[in-house]
This record gives structure tokens, C-alpha cells and sequence, in this order.
């Protein structure tokens, strides 16, 4: 009989870890609490209006293509996909800089820019791409057991772990102006982190767009959740959206089932849990069922900034503006110590802009575009009285996108909208303190000091999405659904083909 596996949850992690299961043989069966799959990753809607709740950069396409291949599927019979050039712009008060991918025009762009830095550039591609072909593979192991330290491939990796340093830190051997290293640093943000802090391991974010590029998918990012709940279905899984997981059923430390929001309890031999990390270890179990991540533990974690959102809905387009700005605050340092130490909110935010009408025809009636701006901010261990300020804040920022990124007039144009709070993040999606990004990614909390992909609290369960390993990222958060899948398999000793043995290459 086919064993018959729980999924808790149809974001990114869910959905990898479910079709690449039901593919190889399993009974799977999602419980996701929201109307449509996706989770972070899921459409938002307004009218006829379509964004993207959360992610709107794709990078290392070549991944989602591996978990379709997972599946024998052909990714691009399900998604079509567009490149962008420029990557994004980033804006600054006294300059504009707008990367290409490929690095020529970038090269030349640096030295109109910042005259004597271009050979930098250089040296930062090829340095860093060094490290990218080691740590990577890193990346797509499983660190259950201790023993993955001794393997060959993270051994060889070691020297470009670059303990001690930071990711601005590594930037200052490439470049010399602070600005310049803030247009190679900021990607740390994608893992709610602040340059000066984020490990300098992480230069493969901002190498890996520069070398394989950003993607845009049409429709949205979140049409890759709804591809991929096709392949499960298509594999016979089934997905049970609004059906809330009320707890996991565990007896003698092994998951062994689920209750739902309406009592029915259901009884399976191994449970995956998508559902945010520290929510889920704070409000799934029974209370005191934990060893490891007790209450007191969790308070005792670092956590990601989280984000102020607007989605506005225009009935005008900008064509002359990019499909990515980011507008730099002009205290950057401040900003981010701001929304990461101190917990202050921001007077003088960054923000980045998403307006994907320019790429994109299927989002918007014609001649209307989607506006998506997302503020970085603190999560909710400050205690921002949310629903007093979120007018004068939502003024605010709507200001900054007309008058530094050259929205003109947005607000008259805006016909719908829809705000999120951090506090919304952590009532409505679910997020333990509204951490967006999950988890820090700081040493303490990664590889095997993360939790881990076969849940050591637990026989038969497993984590998957960003708050296991390998981290938080649409690629990271794909690859955790491919790593506790394999985990499992290899419990029941049922052959796979393991990522150290696919490509590391362009694909797409
Ligand atoms: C604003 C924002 C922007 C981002 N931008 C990017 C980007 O540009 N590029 C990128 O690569 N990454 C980005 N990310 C990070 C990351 O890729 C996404 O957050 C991703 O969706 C996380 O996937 P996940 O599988 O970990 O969890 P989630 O997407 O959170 O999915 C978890 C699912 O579990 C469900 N659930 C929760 N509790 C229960 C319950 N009790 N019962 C049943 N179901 C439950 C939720 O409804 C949800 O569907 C962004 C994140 C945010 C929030």
C-alpha cells in the first residue's frame, strides 16, 4: 500500500516537497488554510488586478527547472519566462545605476559611474563565482547527521565560507565607494538581513543575479505555486484548500496524523510541515511537546526584518520606468540599523517598486498597471501601533515612489488598493513575529544549526519552505522541498537522483 504523506501548507516548500512525492509513488494529501495555493508566493487580487503577494524576483530559474525535471515535466510547458534587463534600478539620491545581465554593459555602466572600480567588478565575478561552485553544493545537502561535514564537497567549500566577514565587509576588497558596495550588498535585505551583518557567504545573491540573471514569469511569480499544485494534481495528490491544520497528531515522538480546524482527525505515516517555522512550532504541537524549540528557545532566535506593503492598483502605466526600482534611503546604514537593531520606524525608508505592467500584459485591464511596493521593516518584536500609522505611512511612501522614483501622480491613479502590516503578516499568514523572511540567516542559525530538514523533535516529520534548511528564497525554499523529500526516501529506501549529481549551469 502506498504510504500516505500530510503536507501542511501549499507554499513554495509544500508544493516542491508534494509533487516530487506524489511522482514517486506516495499518497499525498495538502492541507493549506488559505482559499488558493501559494502561501507568501499566492495571487492577491483586486478586481482585475493580479500581483504577487510576496516574491517578484525569480533568480537560478535552472532550479525550478530541476524540480519539474523531478517530475519528468518540462518547466517551460507549464510557465513562460522573461529575463529583465536592466536587473532593477537602483536609485540613489545623486545617481542611477541599472545592471544588465551579462557583464559587459554593467562593466561599462561602473566605469562611467565610478571611474577605476570596473576592474573590481571583475574581480568580484570571478571571485565570486569560485565560491558559488563550492558553496553551492553545500547548499543542496542534507545536514541531518554530522557526518555531511565530512563530506569532500563541503570540505573543499571551507575557505570561501568567509567566516568572520560580512557581506559589505567582502565588497570592500572589490570596490571602493560605499555606494557602489551597497548596490552589490542590499540583496541581503532579500534574506531580511542588514549587509553589515549578513555573512559575507551570501555574495552569491548578488553574484548569482549578475550571472544568471532575475526572471519575471508571466502572470506573476505566484503562477509558478499554481503550475506546480497542476503537477500534483496531475500525480494524483490531492489539495485541500481553506482547511485550516488545527495540531499535528504525535504519539510516542512520531507524527503520525493531523487535526483540522473543524475536529476531523486525519491519520497518515509521515507529515510535512510548510507552515511557517516558528508558528508552527509555537501553535501546532501540544503545548509542552517540544525539547528543542520550546517557547523560550524560539524568543531566544534571531528572526528577519518584515515588510510594509502597498498593492496599488492604477488606471495609468508607466512605460518609462522599469519593472524593478529600488529607492535608497538617504541614510542607508541608518535605515537598515533602524529596522533591524534599533526598531524605530524608518522617517526616511528605502522601498522598492514592482511595476510589472511594464513586462507584463496579463496583470492589469489595458492601459491600468500594478503598482507593488514593499517597505522593509521591523517585525513585530517592536510594538508599532500598526493601525494608527498606517495611513500617514501609506502617504508616505506613496510620496517617495512620485517624488524620488518618478511615479507622477500615482496617487491620483490608485482606483484599488490593499495594505499588510507587519501585524497582518503574523494574524492573517500566520507568521511568528511577522518575520517575513523567516528565520536570520546568521552562522548560528544555518546547515545543521537550523532546523533541520527530518525535524529532530519528531520521527516521520519533516520541515520544508524557508525556515529549514537551506534558507529562506524561492531556489533555497525549493531545494528544502527536494531535500527532506529525499530524506524521507532514503527512510524507505526508495532511489532517487540526488542533486550532487545535476549540473550546475545556465538552463534556462
Ligand atoms: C513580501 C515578500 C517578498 C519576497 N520576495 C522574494 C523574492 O523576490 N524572491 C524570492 O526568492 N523570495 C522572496 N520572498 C521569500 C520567500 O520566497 C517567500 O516568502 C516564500 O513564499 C516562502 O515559502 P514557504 O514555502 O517557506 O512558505 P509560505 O509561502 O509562507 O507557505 C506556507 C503555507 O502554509 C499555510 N499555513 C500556515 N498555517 C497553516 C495551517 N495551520 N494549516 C494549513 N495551512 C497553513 C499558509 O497559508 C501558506 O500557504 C519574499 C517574501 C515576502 C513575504
Amino acid at each position: 500500500m502506498k504510504k500516505h504523506v500530510i503536507v501542511v501548507g501549499a507554499g513554495p516548500g509544500g508544493l516542491t516537497s508534494a509533487m516530487i512525492l506524489a511522482h514517486r509513488g506516495f499518497k499525498v494529501t495538502i492541507f493549506e488554510k488559505a482559499p488558493v495555493v501559494g502561501g507568501r508566493n499566492a495571487p492577491l487580487t483586486i478586481g482585475d488586478f493580479t500581483f504577487d503577494t510576496g516574491p517578484t524576483f525569480l533568480m537560478m530559474s535552472y532550479i525550478l527547472k530541476e524540480m519539474f525535471e523531478e517530475t519528468e515535466r518540462n518547466v517551460e510547458d507549464y510557465l513562460k519566462f522573461t529575463s529583465l534587463d536592466p536587473l532593477y534600478r537602483l536609485k540613489f539620491d545623486d545617481f542611477e545605476f541599472s545592471p544588465s545581465p551579462g557583464a559587459d554593459k554593467t562593466r561599462e555602466q561602473i566605469f562611467r559611474l565610478f571611474p577605476g572600480n570596473e576592474a573590481g567588478f571583475s574581480r568580484f565575478l570571478n571571485r565570486e563565482r569560485a565560491r558559488y561552485e563550492h558553496l553551492f553544493p553545500c547548499l543542496q545537502k542534507d545536514y541531518h547527521s554530522y557526518k555531511a561535514y565530512l563530506d569532500p564537497i563541503f570540505i573543499k567549500a571551507l575557505p570561501h565560507l568567509g567566516l568572520g566577514k560580512s557581506i559589505f565587509d567582502n565588497l570592500g576588497s572589490y570596490f571602493t565607494p560605499d555606494d557602489l558596495k551597497i548596490c552589490f550588498t542590499f540583496q541581503s535585505k532579500y534574506l531580511g538581513m542588514s549587509p553589515w551583518d549578513c555573512p559575507a557567504l551570501f555574495t552569491m545573491l548578488p553574484f548569482i543575479e549578475h550571472e544568471y540573471g532575475i526572471y519575471h514569469v508571466e502572470g506573476g511569480l505566484n503562477a509558478i505555486s499554481r503550475a506546480m499544485a497542476k503537477v500534483v494534481k496531475e500525480e494524483g495528490g490531492t489539495i485541500n484548500t481553506k482547511t485550516a491544520v488545527k495540531s499535528i497528531i504525535v504519539e510516542n515522538r512520531k507524527a503520525c496524523g493531523v487535526e483540522l480546524a473543524n475536529g476531523e482527525k486525519i491519520v497518515c505515516d509521515d507529515v510535512f510541515i510548510n507552515a511557517d517555522f516558528g508558528y508552527a512550532a509555537s501553535e501546532l504541537f501540544e503545548p509542552g511537546l517540544m525539547k528543542k524549540y520550546t517557547d523560550n528557545k524560539l524568543k531566544k532566535m534571531r528572526f528577519s526584518c518584515s515588510t510594509f506593503m502597498l498593492y496599488l492598483a492604477v488606471d495609468k502605466k508607466y512605460d518609462n520606468l522599469p519593472h524593478h526600482s529600488i529607492l535608497f534611503a538617504q541614510d542607508y546604514k541608518k535605515n537598515v540599523e533602524q529596522i533591524t537593531k534599533t526598531l524605530e520606524l524608518p522617517e526616511d525608508p528605502s522601498i522598492y517598486i514592482q511595476n510589472a505592467s511594464v513586462t507584463d500584459n496579463t496583470l492589469a485591464p489595458e492601459g491600468h498597471s500594478t503598482i507593488y511596493i514593499l517597505v522593509p521593516m521591523m517585525n513585530t518584536t517592536s510594538a508599532e501601533p500598526w493601525e494608527d500609522i498606517v495611513s500617514s505611512y501609506r502617504e508616505k511612501v506613496i510620496d517617495i515612489a512620485e517624488k524620488r522614483g518618478g511615479f507622477t501622480g500615482l496617487a491620483d491613479h490608485i482606483v484599488g488598493e490593499k495594505i499588510i502590516t507587519p501585524r497582518n503578516w503574523e494574524s492573517d499568514y500566520n507568521i511568528y513575529n511577522g518575520a517575513t523572511f523567516n528565520l536570520a540567516h546568521n552562522f548560528s542559525q544555518l546547515l545543521s544549526f537550523r532546523p533541520k530538514n527530518r525535524f529532530e523533535e519528531f520521527d516521520h516529520c519533516y520541515l520544508v519552505g524557508g525556515g529549514t534548511h537551506p534558507g529562506s528564497g524561492l531556489p533555497t525554499i525549493y531545494e528544502s522541498g527536494r531535500i527532506s523529500s529525499n530524506s524521507m526516501c532514503d527512510y524507505y529506501g526508495i532511489p532517487y537522483k540526488t542533486p550532487s549529481k545535476l549540473e550546475l549551469k545556465k538552463r534556462i
